[in-house]
């Protein structure tokens, strides 16, 4: 690798398996396309954990990562596929991004963190130049993430709430741990049946806090509390300050 493939190595986080073999600067439209390529002769299967030998690459796939310096940023790869003993041909797992997923694991992150500091999930389409619909997608999958790396015993405050997309008209419930303010779970519209599929997916000894009208607006719940938008949905906790208890 000569210094500028070294220097981007190091930026994406790379591990010793892969190298920049390319980097592509389109000036005209802001894009920078680092090729990566895999120098391992043995690799892993992605099924059952057996180390295995390498019997080709897949087709090219492209990933997109974080902007550097206002140009938005490709990762382009043949992924190498093994050959299991058990499960057949498979191709295997790549340390930036998540199985079948068009953005890298960085990426990502840096999306849920501009979706939750955003009033609208369109308006944080907008800043990170991606759809709607794939913001969702991305959304659905760091709450699949969270779901498996943590237990939901310890949740004990969970708020229900809508986000606006398309100039206010339209609305998505989401559900999250109001103490350690992480999305739990996203679900269409903001209808009462929306917050009721949410509500199903309660665990062992978790409280549950609606906030905002039009999560429940024929509720008698949530007409609790005529002074405020926010209301204390459970027995036990009443909180019409609207604040996280
Ligand atoms: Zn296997």
């Amino acid at each position: 690798m000569d210094s500028l493939s070294r220097h981007y190595h190091q930026l994406v986080g790379l591990n010793q398996d892969w190298v920049i073999a390319d980097v592509q600067l389109d000036v005209e439209n802001r894009t920078l396309t680092l090729s990566l390529e895999f120098l391992g002769d043995r690799v892993v299967c992605p099924e059952c954990g057996a180390t295995c030998s390498m019997k080709d690459h897949a087709a090219e796939r492209s990933w997109r990562h974080l902007d550097a310096m206002q140009f938005q940023t490709i990762l382009t790869a043949r992924v190498p596929r093994c050959s299991c003993e058990t499960c057949g041909v498979k191709t295997i797992g790549v340390p930036w991004a998540e199985k079948h997923s068009r953005f890298t694991l960085l990426f990502e992150a840096f999306a849920i963190d501009v979706l939750q500091a955003s009033q609208s999930i369109r308006s944080a389409a907008l800043l990170l130049g991606i759809d709607w619909s794939t913001a969702q997608v991305i959304m659905k999958r760091a709450v699949a993430r969270g779901l498996e790396r943590r237990s939901l015993d310890k949740v004990r405050h969970v708020g229900i709430d809508e986000k606006s997309f398309g100039k206010g008209q339209d609305y998505v419930t989401v559900m999250t741990d109001i103490e350690q303010s992480r999305v739990l779970e996203v679900t269409p519209d903001r209808t009462t049946e929306s917050a009721d599929e949410l509500k199903s997916k309660k665990v062992s000894g978790t409280v549950y806090l609606i906030l905002g009208d039009t999560v429940h607006p024929s509720s008698t719940n949530a007409r609790e509390g005529k002074n405020t938008d926010r209301h204390c949905f459970c027995p036990g906790i009443r909180n019409n300050s609207g604040l996280p208890l």
